[in-house]
């Protein structure tokens, strides 16, 4: 059996390539996983598997699986509806004319491959109508289509999707394989690939892509510098801050949940210290501030930290005032006396 190369997901990976192999396909998958941990880069594999002309499928280097790694292929869809997160909206059209445009593509036979694959990504924000545009042909699709739906939030999915879909959960992929990876597969230092593998949290996807980014490296610091600042200051500062940080929120709001879930990560650091659990902690490169923050609040109070987070979260995401949410937040930071400030 070939080797599909994802991160983590052997167990999905081997179940596909039977189904393959036996010629027992389904006509759609929903892939039901957490943001970034591969579920759309497993979905291209089975594009290519379904199409490569290769000894091994799928092979990786064939005119097929290379035109599908490359976007170009003709029979390979890919419709991401994830793009428009940050005008505010919480569902997206995917357009009627959208819809019958796929719904016409998949009543011709394949251009160039053996299968016509259409892959909605995050396909829980597909508005209702668009959903409904797409049950008749989920449910029969000509020969030779496969849909691939995936979602991160599969309880947002209305049933009548869910109930025509193959559904596969994907595993969070453990650190170590995740780390090997860097390490052996992109060449990074041990000590970076084991700090990337730990911070992904098992999203592989999330993983690749920062150790290639050193602006999300950067971004992380200085959130992390803001919550050292906002524990070590007063109210003024915080309310500051709140201000700037609903400001932001209404232009780019996945820039605010990725600076909510590293205060998070970081609070729970900081109660592992405090519980003696360090091999768990994630931000090892911030170990000392870590530790400088956890003796100086209780361990009660930080687990009231890690609440407040997953409550201004949850607010936020059902479109409460952010700046009202933000400051509830910050008048529950627990106040520590000093400075903190000597961060990274
Ligand atoms: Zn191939």
């Amino acid at each position: 059996m070939a080797d599909w190369q994802i991160i983590g997901q052997k167990n999905v990976a081997a179940f596909l390539a039977k189904s393959l192999e036996k010629g027992e396909l389904c006509h759609a998958y929903l892939l039901a996983a957490p943001e970034h941990s591969g579920k759309t880069a497993l979905a291209l594999k089975l594009a290519q598997a379904l199409n490569c002309t290769g000894d091994n499928p799928p092979c990786g280097g064939c005119e097929q699986c290379r035109r599908i790694t490359a976007g170009i292929h003709a029979d390979v869809r890919l419709i991401s509806v994830q793009a428009a997160d940050d005008d505010g909206k919480s569902r997206v059209e995917l357009s009627i004319e959208q819809v019958r445009e796929i719904n016409h593509a998949v009543s011709l036979p394949p251009f160039e491959g053996k299968y016509r694959v259409i892959i909605i990504d995050e396909a829980e924000r597909l508005s209702n109508g668009a959903a409904n545009a797409l049950l008749k042909t989920l449910e029969e699709p000509p020969p030779g289509v496969v849909f691939v739906l995936t979602t991160v939030r599969e309880n947002q999915l209305p049933e009548t999707i869910r109930s025509r879909c193959m559904k596969l959960r994907l595993a969070v992929a453990p650190r170590l394989e995740i780390a090997r990876f860097l390490e052996q597969g992109l060449g990074f230092p041990a000590e970076r690939a084991d700090l990337l593998a730990r911070l992904s949290q098992g999203r592989a996807g999330w993983a690749i892509a920062a150790a290639r980014d050193e602006g999300l490296q950067l971004e992380r610091r200085d959130n992390l510098l803001k919550l050292a600042d906002a524990l070590g200051s007063g109210f003024d500062f915080r309310f500051e801050l709140a201000d700037k940080l609903s400001q932001r929120f209404g232009k780019t709001r996945t820039e605010i949940y990725r600076l909510l879930d590293q205060w998070l990560s970081f609070c729970r650091d900081i109660l592992l210290v405090k519980l003696d659990i360090k091999e768990e902690v994630i931000n090892t490169d911030y170990e000392i501030i870590t530790a400088e923050l956890a003796s100086r609040i209780t361990a009660a109070e930080a687990q009231r930290l890690i609440g407040s987070l997953n409550v201004t979260r949850r607010h936020l995401e059902q479109n409460a005032s952010p700046r009202l949410a933000l400051e509830v937040l910050m008048l529950n930071l627990p106040v520590i006396k000093g400075s903190t400030k000597r961060i990274g």
